[in-house]
């Protein structure tokens, strides 16, 4: 247990199993670095707020029977698993890798990245079985290990904890595995990605045996997340468009029951509003000005409740 989280340990957990905490979830989020930022955006999204929380290791919300605890990534699925907090959010490559005992309630669609082997850019790298035979330095020892068994390569693992991308260069390790999202880290240290062994993002996890009081209020945390996520792939549209071409136009958009037509000052036009999907939003521009559709304005969604 790292000595910089003293206030909060798993021991502390198990003696006095969330007394304070029986009408309260309990959620474990990073205390710093690539998913804190997110994650605390998640739940202020979610209307939740933790405004008061800078600089602590735990933080009750003000208007939502919630209460923040903040770890090392390392550590939150086994405080997970054994109760300390409820849920929590932490990457899927930690969560596999730990072997962790808990539900995984929903991805969450940030801090994607992945995990890869990784060979000096002079390697003559050709394949997998390059690896045969090589010491491979990673922090991620099972889930290289699984990968490695698949692919029936025998190779010796260095476990490491960290900065593992300069051990080819000291002459630790022939290669590496290790997390990978621009590969810029890489190509700085000379070394170049030869295979993704694992793809991971964010996601939510729970202790799988929740309370019933505690799984209504993950379900309410977990209707306000989905609309959030929602809300981010989908764009509200507003367009004038001539009266005649309002069939082929409702055809183009057709939102999330039917668009809304409203009829303009000026005779013979109409205003026609709707959502669109991210994935289709170029196309559907381009259909709705080759209709004959003006004053396209596109708004992001805040929330979306279907
Ligand atoms: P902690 O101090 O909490 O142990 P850490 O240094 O282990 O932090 P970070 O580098 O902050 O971890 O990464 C946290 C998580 O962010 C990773 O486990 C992974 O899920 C995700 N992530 C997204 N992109 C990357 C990336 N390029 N490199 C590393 N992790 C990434
Ligand atoms: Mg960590």
């Amino acid at each position: 247990m790292a000595g910089r989280h003293k206030e909060l340990t798993a021991e502390d957990g198990k003696s006095c199993p969330n007394k304070k905490t029986m009408n309260k979830l309990t959620i474990a989020l990073q205390k710093s670095g690539r998913l804190h930022e997110d994650s605390v955006k998640l739940l202020k999204e979610c209307g939740i707020d933790i405004s008061n929380g800078l600089n602590k290791l735990k933080i009750e919300a003000e208007n939502f029977p919630l209460e923040v605890f903040f770890f090392r990534d390392d550590d939150i699925p086994q405080y997970v698993e054994e109760g300390v907090a409820d849920i929590g959010i932490v990457g899927e490559n930690v969560l596999v890798e730990k072997q962790s005992e808990v539900t995984v309630v929903e991805p969450l669609g940030f801090g994607k990245c992945r995990l890869s082997l990784a060979v000096p850019r002079q390697a003559d790298y050709t394949g997998i079985n390059w690896l045969n035979g090589k010491r491979i330095a990673t922090s991620y020892k099972n889930l290289l290990q699984q990968y490695l068994n698949s692919q029936q390569i025998q190779a010796e693992i260095h476990e490491i904890s960290g900065s593992v991308e300069i051990a080819p260069g000291i002459g630790l390790a022939d290669a590496i595995c290790d997390l990978v999202s621009s590969g810029s880290t890489l190509f700085a240290n000379g070394l170049k990605e030869a295979e993704i062994i694992f793809k991971s993002e964010a996601v939510l996890i729970a202790h799988r045996e929740l309370s019933a009081e505690k799984q209504h209020l993950l379900n309410k945390l977990l209707f306000r997340i989905k609309a959030v996520k929602k809300s981010k792939h989908n764009k509200y549209i507003l367009l004038n468009a001539p009266n005649e071409k309002l069939d082929v136009i409702c055809r183009i958009l057709p939102g999330m029951k039917s668009p809304t037509i409203l009829p303009l000052a000026e005779p013979g036009w109409s205003s026609v509003h709707s959502v669109v999907h991210e994935d289709k939003f170029w196309e559907i521009i381009e259909q709705l000005k080759a209709e004959g559709a003006q004053g396209i304005l596109v708004v992001p969604i805040e929330k979306m409740i279907v």
